[in-house]
C-alpha cells in the first residue's frame, strides 16, 4: 500500500503527488449503526453548518460514523479526499481523488 504522506509527514496531492494542499472542507458524518441519515457537519473556508437526519451516501463509512477533508491542489488544481473510516472495530485511513457528486 502507498503511503498517504512523504517521509516527512506532508501529506501529497492524490492527482500530482505535489505538497501543496489546501483544506477547503470538511464533513462529519455522525449516525447510529447502520442508520440511512444522521448529522452531518461541514465546516468550510468560510464557516460552517449542521444537518440533521441528513444523507450517509458520501459518508466513507459504509455503516458507521465517518469524516473526510477535502483538499485543493496549488499546482494541478484538482481535489484530494482524505477519509476516515470505522469498518468492524477498526480505523481506516484513505487519500483518494476527490469524488465529483453532491452529497447534501
Ligand atoms: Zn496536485
Amino acid at each position: 500500500m502507498k503511503s498517504i504522506v512523504d517521509s516527512d509527514g506532508v501529506l501529497r496531492c492524490a492527482h500530482c503527488e505535489d505538497s501543496y494542499l489546501h483544506r477547503t472542507e470538511t464533513r462529519h458524518y455522525l449516525r447510529v449503526e447502520d442508520a440511512k441519515v444522521g448529522t452531518l457537519i461541514v465546516t468550510t473556508t468560510d464557516g460552517g453548518y449542521t444537518k440533521e437526519n441528513a444523507s450517509m451516501i458520501c459518508n466513507p463509512s459504509a455503516r458507521r460514523s465517518g469524516l473526510t477533508v477535502e483538499f485543493w491542489c496549488e499546482v494541478c488544481g484538482e481535489s484530494t479526499m482524505l477519509s476516515l473510516s470505522q469498518h468492524k472495530g477498526v480505523t481506516l485511513v484513505n487519500l483518494y481523488p476527490a469524488p465529483y457528486i453532491a452529497c447534501d
